[in-house]
C-alpha cells in the first residue's frame, strides 16, 4: 500500500496539529512531566496534576462548562457508553425508557442495544430525509418513564446538525435528561453548554486535531451516574484509571486551538465546501446528500449515479475517503445512515463521504475533483 495522496477523511480522524504534538512531548520522558498525576507525595506528581487540571480547564472553557463537570475518558465511544449506561443504571427507580435515533454513531446504538438486553426500553427515532431529528418526534416519544434522551449534535456521515436548543427544551420540560454526542461538533459549530439545555456531552480529541485515545464526558453538576470502570476512584469515582497526562495536555491544547482558530478554520472549511460543491455540480449524475443549510462545512456526502460503488472506490485509490458501508464476510452493507434517510440501497452503496480539515488545501479539492471526473468517465464508458 502506498500512502494516500489526498486525505479527505477528516471526519474519521484528523492529523494531530503540530502545535499539539510538540506540547505533548514535554509530558512523556524523564526530563519531562511524566509522573503519575495521582501521586500526592512528591513535586513531580503535583506538576503532572497541574497539567491535567490545566487541560481540564481548557476543555471546559471551549464548551462553556465548569472544569469540575469534565470527566476524562478514552474517547467519545467510552463517553457515550458512560453517559447512557451510567445514567440509566443510576436512575432505574425513576424509569427505564431511553429515546435515541436510528442514525446515531455505533457507540450510542450498540450501547442502547446492550441496555435493551439489560431490560431497559429504547425508542428509536427516525430522521427526516436530511438526517435531522424533528423536535416534535422527540416530544411524541416521551413517556412518563422516560429518563434519558440521547441524540448527536452533528451526524458523522452527513454533517447534518440537530437543533439542540429546541430538543433540549422539550426534554427538560418533561423532566428528563439530555445527552449529546458532540464528537463531530467541536471546532465546526458553536457549542456552549452554559446556554444549551444539555446535561451530558461526549467529546473526542482526535476529530479536532488532538491525539487518539482521549476524550471526555461533560456531566452537569449534581447529575448522578454509575461508573463503568472501577478502581482507584479517579475522576470523583466516575472513571478510575491513571490519567494519561500527555493525552490530556494534547486534548486541552487542541480544544483551546479549536476555540482560538474557530473563525479562521470555519472560513477555510466554507471555502473548501463551496469549491467542492461547485466542482461536483459540473459533474453529471451526482447527488449531494449533505444539506446545504444546517450542516457543518467539513462533511459532504455524495451519491454517484450509473456507477457501481465498489468499482468507484477502487478507481479512487488516490483519495483517502470513506463509504460508511460495512463489509461483512461475503457482502457489503450500505451505510445505515444513508438508508435511514431514505437513500435506496444501490445509491447508498455508490455514495462517498468527503471530509475536509484544517490542513486540507484548495489544491486537494481540485485534485480530488479531477480524480472523480476521470473515474466517473472511465467507469461509465
Ligand atoms: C468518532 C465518533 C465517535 C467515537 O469517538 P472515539 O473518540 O473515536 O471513540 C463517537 N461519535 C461520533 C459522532 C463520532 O464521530
Amino acid at each position: 500500500m502506498t500512502a494516500p495522496l489526498i486525505y479527505l477523511d477528516n471526519a474519521a480522524t484528523t492529523p494531530v496539529d503540530p502545535r499539539v504534538a510538540r506540547l505533548m512531548m514535554d509530558f512523556l520522558t524523564e526530563d519531562g512531566t511524566f509522573a503519575n498525576p495521582a501521586s500526592r507525595s512528591h513535586m513531580a506528581g503535583w506538576l503532572a496534576e497541574q497539567a491535567v487540571e490545566g487541560g481540564r480547564r481548557q476543555v471546559a472553557d471551549t464548551i462553556g462548562a465548569d472544569p469540575r463537570e469534565i470527566v476524562w475518558t478514552s474517547g467519545a465511544t467510552e463517553a457515550d457508553n458512560l453517559a447512557l449506561t451510567g445514567y440509566m443504571r443510576a436512575h432505574r427507580d425513576k424509569g427505564h425508557h431511553l429515546v435515541t435515533s436510528s442514525i446515531e454513531h455505533k457507540a450510542v446504538i450498540d450501547t442502547a442495544m446492550a441496555l435493551e438486553a439489560e431490560g431497559f426500553e429504547v425508542t428509536w427515532l427516525a430522521p427526516d430525509h436530511e438526517g435531522r431529528i424533528a423536535p416534535e418526534s422527540v416530544q411524541n416519544a416521551l413517556r412518563s418513564d422516560t429518563t434519558l434522551v440521547s441524540l448527536m449534535s452533528v451526524n458523522n456521515e452527513l454533517g447534518t446538525e440537530n437543533d439542540l436548543m429546541a430538543i433540549g427544551r422539550i426534554v427538560h420540560a418533561h423532566g428528563a435528561v439530555f445527552h449529546v454526542d458532540a464528537a463531530q461538533a467541536v471546532g465546526k459549530t458553536p457549542i456552549d453548554v452554559q446556554h444549551l439545555p444539555v446535561d451530558m456531552m461526549s467529546l473526542s480529541a482526535h476529530k479536532a486535531y488532538g491525539p487518539k485515545g482521549i476524550g471526555a464526558l461533560f456531566v452537569r453538576r449534581g447529575l448522578q451516574i454509575e461508573p463503568l470502570i472501577h478502581g482507584g476512584g479517579h475522576e470523583r469515582g466516575m472513571r478510575s484509571g491513571t490519567l494519561p497526562t500527555h493525552q490530556i495536555v494534547g486534548m486541552g491544547e487542541a480544544f483551546r486551538l479549536a476555540g482560538e482558530d474557530y473563525a479562521r478554520d470555519h472560513d477555510h472549511l466554507h471555502i473548501l465546501n463551496a469549491r467542492f460543491r461547485e466542482g461536483l455540480a459540473a459533474l453529471t449524475g451526482t447527488h449531494v446528500h449533505s444539506p446545504l443549510m444546517g450542516s457543518v462545512p467539513n462533511i459532504i456526502n455524495v451519491g454517484f449515479k450509473g456507477v457501481e460503488g465498489e468499482s468507484l472506490i477502487m478507481a479512487l485509490r488516490k483519495l483517502a475517503i470513506s463509504t460508511g458501508s460495512a463489509c461483512n464476510s461475503a457482502s457489503v452493507d450500505p451505510s445505515y445512515v444513508l438508508t435511514g434517510i431514505g437513500v435506496p440501497r444501490e445509491d447508498a452503496l455508490a455514495s462517498i463521504r468527503f471530509s475536509f480539515g484544517r490542513f486540507t488545501r484548495e489544491q486537494d479539492i481540485d485534485d480530488a475533483l479531477a480524480e472523480l471526473s476521470h473515474a466517473l468517465t472511465t467507469l461509465r464508458a
